[in-house]
């Protein structure tokens, strides 16, 4: 899309599709699976590609296009194309670029399903992998091989806000040749632009802060134009492209993306300073408490702390259930980045599927809770917080 010097709010709001002979104002939904050619020599043009144009929605659609075009402009990124979801995304920049004896490092506090894949499935294509501290940037130097191709971090961290030092990271992964991709789902770009500290490519799980309301499964991987007409080509063929329903959702969710945040972010901080203040929690993870060790590293990256909170209240894991049981506001879901505020007890739920020691490792401890704090009034997230603390003494 044309570079122009609008700021982050009116591109988000004024990036739409072209209008149509109907003159609407907001962008129509176009539900068609394929779109028609006005002359034999046209569509020819359009397949071979010496035109532009839409074919077919599997490959692009006016909504999904927008929706992208819009996200490209927020993540100041060249090109994108959207998902079926974040997995889609996550699994897409692993498969276009990784092929049998080729390495990937990744950091260890990643989404569970990210896991999986790099664990589970690369090793089946003949991929090994090494996990690093996400905060360890010595390790992430060390851990580097010749047949390293891919680098892959998550910051601030899941379920631990632990954050990465994204310069140093992109500037290891330019020396030595490598494809950097970062997950930027937690942040947003309306927080952090990961393509300003130099990575290649920028994946979102759209499903969270981007729609912010709970609404729609959708994706995207936004970069380097050479990249992402890769991952076209991957995500054209093989299908886990984004529904123009979901994408049309999604561009009008993003219009609200910075009033949102700057919400989720002012909540997320008062509870964060108002919970280490509470004797029942032995502590708080967030990226601009004070308290946090990377918290200079985090207000040089991030322009606010984010909407996720995580708490250690310090017992068992019968006390973070029965925290979670107690509270009356927070939702008890497997989600974050909505409205509506979320409590998720992540040893038996996100990260079950990791051992107690490599939970522990990670900082996971039975009491560990991960807020993902909303839009409601402060006080009665507050308020609820506290009568749930009170049940667990
Ligand atoms: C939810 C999530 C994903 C996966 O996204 P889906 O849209 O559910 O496929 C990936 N990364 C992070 C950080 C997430 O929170």
């Amino acid at each position: 899309m044309e570079k122009t010097s609008h700021n982050f709010e009116t591109l988000a709001i004024r990036t739409q599709a072209d209008q149509s002979q109907f003159r609407e104002h907001t962008t129509a939904l176009y539900l068609t699976s394929s779109f028609t050619f006005n002359s034999a020599e046209q569509g020819a043009a359009i397949f071979q590609g010496q035109e532009d144009g839409n074919l077919y929605s599997r490959f692009s659609n006016p909504n999904t296009s927008e929706f992208i075009n819009k996200l490209c402009a927020l993540e100041d990124c060249e090109e994108g194309i959207a998902t079926a979801s974040g997995m889609a995304a996550i699994y897409t920049s692993f498969v276009t670029f990784l092929s049998q004896g080729d390495h990937i490092l990744a950091s260890k506090d990643i989404f569970g399903n990210a896991t999986y894949i790099i664990e589970k499935l690369l090793p089946r294509m003949g991929v090994s992998y090494t996990f690093v501290d996400v905060d360890d940037l010595q390790a992430w130097e060390e851990e580097i091989k010749p047949n390293t191709r891919l680098i892959y971090v998550e910051s601030p961290s899941n379920p631990t806000l632990k954050i990465a030092d994204l310069a140093s990271i992109a500037g290891l992964c330019k020396v030595n040749k490598i494809i950097s991709v970062i997950d930027n789902c937690f942040a947003t770009p309306y927080l952090q632009q990961p393509a300003h500290f130099g990575f290649d490519l920028v994946l979102h799980s759209a499903t969270k802060y981007l729609d912010g309301q709970g609404r729609v499964i959708g994706g995207a991987i936004v970069g380097k134009g050479d990249l992402i007409k890769q991952c076209y080509d991957f995500i054209r063929r093989t299908g886990a492209c984004l529904s123009p329903f979901n994408a049309w959702v999604l561009a009008k969710s993003i219009e609200t993306l910075s009033l949102r945040m700057e919400r989720h972010c002012s909540n997320a901080l008062q509870l964060a300073e108002w919970l280490s203040q509470q004797s029942e929690v032995g502590s708080v993870s967030y990226p601009f408490l004070d308290a946090h060790p990377q918290v200079e590293l985090a207000r040089k990256q991030m322009k606010l702390g984010g909407g996720l909170v995580a708490i250690d209240l310090a017992g068992d894991a019968e006390s973070g259930h029965k925290f979670l049981n107690s509270l009356q506001l927070f939702s008890l879901t497997a989600n974050l980045g909505d409205s509506r505020s979320i409590a998720t007890h992540p040893a038996s739920t996100t990260h079950s599927k990791l051992d107690t020691a490599s939970q522990l490792a990670m900082g996971i401890t039975p009491g560990y809770i991960r807020l993902s704090v909303g839009l409601e009034h402060i006080d009665d997230l507050k308020n609820d917080v506290e009568q749930a603390l009170k049940k667990i003494k």
